[in-house]
């Protein structure tokens, strides 16, 4: 068993107190395909001058609840596995299909230049932060731009009861699970932080939600659980969701990493399919138990623990899966910090 399918299993030991879910997600993706099949539309929203276009791909299962999220037109490395995921769990893919890059060039109302982060539109604050970064706030601009944020959430129907399932790239040795840490860029937004050992800092998942941090934690994933309280708002979609009680997991993972989206998705995509609120069995007896964690307390009661170790996770293949990080690390100069 490599270290990745019995990642996979510890997770499914965590859900299988729901048999009827259980039943559902142990599905062959690859089994279905021929029996499913999605339906992509698209619809447009005014921003200043321009339409912004946005694709919606539907599984055709029955059930709303789930909605993955693309909001950086250029971070596509999930989009295949998005649609593969579709075939046998139920959701809607939303992405920005206008043109672009992470921002949005744009021509206000008013014929002025600007660019705007469509993950930073989510409150007046996030906005107005935004767009000064980048010196283009005028109080016109902005409002601009807080209409669009409006009609995008009217148009996604995001409320409560939804299970929001958000998809980035980053880029490596920029924005990492450990910019969560204490002193780190992200600091404030993280309340626990798990990393675990081996694994690439780039790939982690974000939740608004402990049931989820718990179980991905079990499951040998690089996990942060927002803090959903006090984070500062920023406008990005993690802090709007966390706010207004809908859950999120932000699947974050290194440009080009396929391998390790797919399976922070498929978690993902597993965790947002579970019906009812669901307990983790005791860790004594599980294959997959964290051992000896470190734990820190961090400034204001934040909990920080590292190190946990898969059992399955022999030491000699973490040495080996540690050096090939070094080694890509070393060799990749370090980019343009991008974040969420
Ligand atoms: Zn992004």
């Amino acid at each position: 068993m490599n270290f990745s399918s019995s990642r996979l299993e510890a997770l499914k030991q965590g859900l299988s107190v729901l048999p009827i879910l259980w039943i559902f997600v142990s599905a062959d993706p690859l089994a279905g395909q021929d029996i499913v099949s999605q339906t992509a539309k698209t619809f447009e929203l005014a921003l200043g001058q321009q339409l912004i276009e946005f694709t919606t791909e539907s599984s055709s299962l029955p059930g709303d609840s789930i909605q993955v999220i693309s909001l950086h037109r250029n971070e596509d490395t999930s989009f295949p596995i998005v649609r593969t995921l579709l075939k046998t769990h139920p959701g809607q893919f939303i992405r920005i299909s206008t043109s672009g890059g992470r921002r949005l060039s744009l021509k206000s109302g008013g014929s002025k230049s600007f660019t705007m982060d469509p993950n930073r539109m989510f409150s007046p604050a996030g906005i107005e932060r935004d767009l000064r970064n980048f010196s283009f706030f005028s109080p016109e601009i902005a409002a601009e731009v807080q209409a669009f944020s409006k009609a995008y959430l009217n148009q996604v129907e995001l409320r409560a009861g939804k299970t929001v399932i958000a998809v980035h790239n980053n880029t490596n040795g920029g924005y990492s699970i450990e910019s969560y840490l204490e002193g780190g860029s992200e600091e404030l937004a993280g309340r626990l932080v798990h990393i675990e050992e081996g694994e690439d800092l780039d790939n982690f998942v974000l939740v608004t939600d402990l049931d989820h941090f718990e179980a991905l934690k079990a499951a040998g994933f690089n996990t942060v659980l927002q803090d959903n309280e006090n984070a500062p708002d920023d406008g990005s979609l993690s802090v709007y969701c966390g706010r207004n009680g809908i859950k999120y997991l932000n699947v974050e993972a290194e440009f080009g990493d396929a391998a390790e989206q797919e399976q922070m998705l498929r978690a993902a995509f597993e965790l947002a399919t579970a019906k009812q609120a669901y307990r983790l069995p005791e860790m004594d007896g599980r294959s997959h138990s964290v051992t000896a964690p470190r734990i820190k307390v961090a400034p204001e009661g934040r909990q920080i623990t590292s190190g946990a170790i898969s059992l399955d996770d022999s030491p000699g293949n973490r040495s080996e899966m540690q050096s090939e990080i070094r080694n890509k690390r070393e060799t990749t100069p370090i980019p343009v910090t991008e974040r969420r």
